[in-house]
């Protein structure tokens, strides 16, 4: 494989942990529609959280794996068929996912707007990520892109002593979905060589249905949130790449 000359990059999952604000969007959602005398989380119930997370797809179903976990289903159960669950106990709790998404939107914007010190110190980037980001910017164009919105990811690099000034960034803000932006990116530079890596497997497998963009090289960040069902689906499947932390921190002909 020949070395990138573009590095698009996903940032949850890739860049950044977010997991510790999901579980306190999470928990604050859960705690609002079901309200507890006690608003302290149980002992062991974030670990829990933080292991079925990569099963869903869009963050209304964060409340859901909570109400999963504390009406006592195991994370096993939930593994087996979590689209088919989730949709029993939304009918079952008389909601919907636009009142789930609602509630979890509403509560991130309030947190947000009430608090960022606190919502921008629950996320942090994987450890050597800061230190790579340095290098590659001096030798290759990075891009993020992001379902976040890109001033946050701003606000989260920039403590981290990331050059912005060298960083295209295209978030939630961008409203494109990430193969477009792919897309357009190429357009601008027909030779340049792109490599993308993102944590969603699904998001990888649309780039890899657009016949345009066959020549993008595809990495699955396994550190993200991935289950283990998915990162199996991919083990010989030639077109995508499953990359570990320490390889995505070493120099590209390690990636492969
Ligand atoms: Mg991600």
């Amino acid at each position: 494989m020949i070395a990138p000359t573009v590095l698009a990059l996903d940032f949850d999952g890739v860049l950044c942990d977010g997991m510790k604000e999901y579980f306190q969007i999470a928990w604050r959602a859960y705690c609002h529609l079901w309200p507890l005398t006690d608003p302290t989380p149980p002992p062991g119930l974030a670990e829990q959280f933080y292991r079925v997370r990569p099963l869903i797809a869009t963050g209304w179903e964060m409340p859901m794996l909570l109400r999963a976990l504390l009406t006592g289903y195991s994370e096993a159960e939930m593994g087996e068929d979590w689209p088919g669950l989730s949709q029993r106990l939304v009918e079952q709790e008389r909601l919907t996912a636009a009142t789930l998404a609602a509630e979890v939107d509403g509560l991130r914007d309030q947190w947000i707007a009430t608090d960022p010190a606190s919502w921008l110190a629950e996320q942090s980037l994987y450890p050597g990520v800061a230190e790579r980001l340095a290098v590659w910017l001096e030798t290759v164009q990075v891009v993020i892109i992001s379902t976040k919105e890109g001033r946050f990811i701003q606000q989260i690099l920039q403590p981290c002593g990331v050059d912005l000034s060298r960083l295209r960034i295209f978030g939630k803000e961008a409203k494109q979905p990430k193969q477009q932006i792919l897309r357009e990116l190429k357009a601008e530079q027909p030779d340049a060589v792109f490599w993308f890596v993102e944590d969603r497997l699904q998001t990888l497998h649309v780039v890899q249905k657009q016949p345009d963009l066959s020549d993008v090289q595809l990495f699955l960040a396994l550190w993200g949130y991935n289950t283990a069902a998915e990162k199996a689906s991919v083990m010989g499947d030639a077109a995508i790449h499953l990359i570990t932390l320490p390889q995505f921190c070493d120099q590209f002909a390690d990636w492969y």
